[in-house]
C-alpha cells in the first residue's frame, strides 16, 4: 500500500501508543481467593486460562492491535502451545511469576528463584526468553526495596509492577507515576500501571477490576487524559477470566472479593472491544523503548 501523504504540509501528529497488557492466570490464581484455594488444589480444577487466553488472542485479532502477556510459570509449564500460539501472533511473552506469590511474601532469594523458575517454563514453551516481568498483585513496594535489584541481575529490561496509588490490597502511594529507573546504576525501567490524578487525589486508572465495574468514560477519559496533557503513554492490564461469565463460582471466598471477582463480566468483552478501537495500543516492550529514549 502507497502512504500518501500531501506534499508541503506536515504529517499530523503521531498518537501515543499505550501498552496493552494481559496478566495470563486462571480464575482460581487470583490474589482475592488466596485465602480460600489452596495452591496444591490448582490442579484438580477447571482449566479455563488456555481457552479464555485464545478469546483474548481472537478479541486482539480483530482489531489488529499487539499486546503484552504477562504468563504465570504454572500456565507456561502445563500449556506450551498457547505460549507459542501468543509469540506466533506477534505479541510478546513477559513473566507474571512461577504462582502468582506476591513479591513482598517472600525474600530475595525466593523472588530470584520464583523468577528463575518462570522464566525456565517460558523458554521450554516458546524458546524466548522474557525481558518484562510484572509483580502479582502489583506487590513491589516500599516492603521489597531490593526486587528491583534482583530483576536487574536476573537480565530484565523492564518492570511493570508498581501501583503508584493507595488501595486495600495493593499499593505504593509514594512512587513515581510514569517510567522511571529505580536504581541509579541500571538500564532497568519501571513502568507502573496509570493513575490519574484529580483535585490532589491519585485514582487508579489503569484496568483491572476498576475497569470492569466503574463506567466506560471513566477509564476513556483517564487514558485521554494521560496522553494529552500530561502527554505520556498509559499502562493497561486484564486478566483472561474477566472476559469469561461462565467461570466457576467460589462461593466460599469474602463477600467483597465475589463481588470484584463476577461483577460484569459479560458486558467486559464489548467494553474492552470499545476501548481498544478508541486509543493506539502496542506492546509494553515497545512503550518501554521509546520511553529509554525520553530517559536518556
Ligand atoms: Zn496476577
Amino acid at each position: 500500500m502507497i502512504d500518501w501523504k500531501p506534499q508541503g504540509r506536515a504529517a499530523p501528529k503521531e498518537r501515543l501508543v499505550n501498552a496493552l497488557s494481559v496478566d495470563v492466570e486462571d480464575w482460581f490464581q487470583v490474589g482475592a481467593f488466596e485465602t480460600v484455594i489452596d495452591r496444591g488444589s490448582w490442579d484438580s480444577l477447571p482449566q479455563r486460562v488456555e481457552r479464555n487466553s485464545q478469546a483474548v488472542l481472537s478479541l486482539f485479532g480483530r482489531v489488529s492491535v499487539k499486546a503484552t502477556f504477562f504468563t504465570l510459570g504454572w500456565v507456561a509449564q502445563r500449556y506450551p502451545a498457547l505460549i507459542r500460539r501468543i509469540v506466533e501472533g506477534g505479541h510478546e511473552i513477559a513473566s507474571h511469576g512461577w504462582d502468582h506469590r506476591r513479591v513482598f511474601t517472600m525474600t530475595a532469594a525466593e523472588f530470584r528463584a520464583d523468577l528463575e523458575r518462570a522464566r525456565i517454563a517460558i523458554e521450554d514453551a516458546c524458546g524466548q526468553s522474557p525481558t518484562g516481568y510484572r509483580a502479582p498483585s502489583f506487590s513491589i513496594d516500599a516492603r521489597t526495596p531490593w526486587a528491583h535489584r534482583v530483576l536487574a541481575e536476573e537480565g530484565y529490561a523492564y518492570s511493570s509492577s508498581v501501583a503508584p496509588v493507595k488501595h486495600d490490597h495493593y499499593g505504593w502511594p509514594e512512587a513515581p507515576r510514569f517510567a522511571h529507573r529505580p536504581l541509579a546504576d541500571a538500564k532497568l525501567i519501571e513502568l507502573p500501571v496509570t493513575t490519574v490524578e484529580i483535585g490532589g487525589r491519585r485514582l487508579a486508572a489503569g484496568g483491572g477490576g476498576f475497569f470492569r465495574l466503574l463506567p466506560y468514560h471513566f477509564s476513556s477519559w483517564a487514558i485521554s487524559r494521560v496522553n494529552r496533557d500530561e502527554g505520556r503513554p498509559a499502562v493497561f492490564y486484564f486478566h483472561p477470566w474477566e472476559i469469561d461469565p461462565g467461570q466457576p463460582r467460589v462461593a466460599n471466598a469474602p463477600l467483597r472479593s465475589r463481588l470484584r471477582h463476577y461483577s460484569r463480566l459479560a458486558a467486559m468483552e464489548g467494553k474492552l472491544l470499545r476501548l481498544l478501537k478508541a486509543h493506539e495500543w502496542g506492546r509494553t516492550d515497545a512503550v518501554v523503548a521509546a520511553e529509554q529514549v525520553r530517559l536518556a
